[in-house]
């Protein structure tokens, strides 16, 4: 992947959005357990920062996914996991179907708000008994006069004490479980919608996460996106974006870590020298800074092949399980050369210790994505 001067104009806003509008108040919504999505995202809307590939007529700027790399990058420079994930959340996970599969009308009714920042957005996929077994989900949207009717539920959903609709999941009809889904807008302040209980987390603590209950549910059926029974197929296609995102987003944070690392161990000494300067502390970091940057060129791979037209389904699931495995590794070892120090909470390399764990978990385990590569492999022993 080539960065252009746009790429830098870009990165440079992002990079001041970070510094000025998150960073001096992220303890604070670390602590509250949440942070105020429609302030922050009217902002980043202002900017234009939440439609960049999104089509002009609703207000993007119709840029290829390159640009959203770009931002998901920069945005790592956030002291925090949490709202990352929930800005990549509204950009590059529950709308990216709407963008390419929903009608005219739907686009300009939810698409519109969520790129100018008006409304807050998550995505419903998981549930109590379904999360990497995607085509297992219970929950049903049943016809009804010229409604959907919804049932079932959903959890550990980013956003969902504040969204103001969800980019839903549902069976919209019995038979072969790839060919049954729906993804339908579901206005969160319908009648039958509740917010059942906020979780309480290891990390990511700045971005509520909550289990949502339908109760008869009632939407319009042109709340569908695209053809009903696709559903699957566009939550798979909505994935390979979500997962490019989110390794793409990991690679700032595992930097700070071990330059902060490095600054500590020079100024920490023990047995009469720097901590650094003992070879296996300056030999590791330098491992790991190295793995860091074969990270950044899978990703910029994936990337440009994605951009000139082609499936990266098996890159972009190779980003995400490196990006996983590796930020375990980073805030691990580099945790453990802060000392005592990077036993205690405030300290940014446990923060990082905390939120990266998610990493290997959300939009797909290291697991999922092993089986996904072997797949593609050719090497999954046939059901
Ligand atoms: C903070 C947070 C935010 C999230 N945000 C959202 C959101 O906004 N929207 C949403 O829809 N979901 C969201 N999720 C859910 C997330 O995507 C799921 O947790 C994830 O897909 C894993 O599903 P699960 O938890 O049900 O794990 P399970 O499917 O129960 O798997 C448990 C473990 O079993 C093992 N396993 C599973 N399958 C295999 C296999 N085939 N081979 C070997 N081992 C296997 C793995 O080790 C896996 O970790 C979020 C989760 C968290 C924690």
């Amino acid at each position: 992947m080539q960065l252009t001067q746009e790429h830098e104009e870009l990165k440079r806003t992002v990079e001041r959005f970070v510094e000025n509008e998150l960073n001096p108040h992220v303890d604070e919504w670390e602590e509250a357990g949440i942070f105020p999505a429609h302030e922050v995202f009217k902002k980043l809307g202002d900017l234009g920062l939440l439609g960049l590939t999104k089509p002009e007529a609703y207000g993007g700027a119709g840029l290829d996914y390159s640009y959203s790399v770009v931002m998901a990058e920069a945005l790592g420079n956030t002291r925090c996991g949490g709202v990352p994930m929930a800005i990549g959340v509204q950009t590059d996970m529950a709308t990216p179907a709407l963008a390419r599969f929903g009608s005219d009308e739907l686009r300009a009714e939810f698409l519109a708000p969520a790129i100018a920042g008006d409304q807050v957005v998550c995505v419903g996929v998981s549930e109590p008994g379904a999360g990497s077994d995607v085509a297992a989900i219970r929950t049903t949207a049943r016809k009804d006069g010229g409604d959907y009717v919804l049932n079932g539920g959903k959890l550990w959903i980013t956003s969902g004490t504040q969204a103001d609709w969800m980019c839903c999941l549902a069976n919209t009809s019995e038979g072969s479980p790839h060919k049954n889904k729906s993804l339908i807008v579901v206005p969160m302040k319908t009648r039958g919608v509740t917010v059942e209980r906020k979780l309480r987390k290891i990390g990511m603590n700045s971005s509520d996460t909550a289990q949502i209950h339908f109760d008869d549910v009632r939407v319009p059926q042109r709340h569908l996106i695209g053809q009903e029974g696709l559903g699957f197929m566009y939550q798979m296609l909505q994935f390979q974006e979500e997962r490019l995102w989110g390794a793409a987003n990991a690679l700032k944070g595992l930097d700070i870590a071990v330059r902060e690392t490095i600054d500590y161990a020079r100024s920490r000494k023990a047995f009469g020298k720097a901590v650094i300067d003992n070879q296996v502390v300056h030999f590791t970091l330098a491992e790991l800074q190295t793995e860091i940057e074969a990270l950044r060129a899978l990703v910029y791979r994936a990337t440009a092949l994605y951009v000139g037209g082609q499936d990266v389904t098996q890159l972009a699931s190779m980003a995400k399980l490196k990006a996983g495995r590796l930020t375990r590794e980073v805030a691990d070892k580099c945790l453990q050369y802060w000392g005592g120090m990077g036993f205690t909470w405030e300290n940014p390399v446990s923060r990082l210790y905390r939120d990266g764990r998610l990493a290997s978990i959300g939009g797909g385990t290291d697991e999922v994505m092993l089986g996904i590569i072997c797949k593609l492999m050719g090497i999954l022993p046939r059901a």
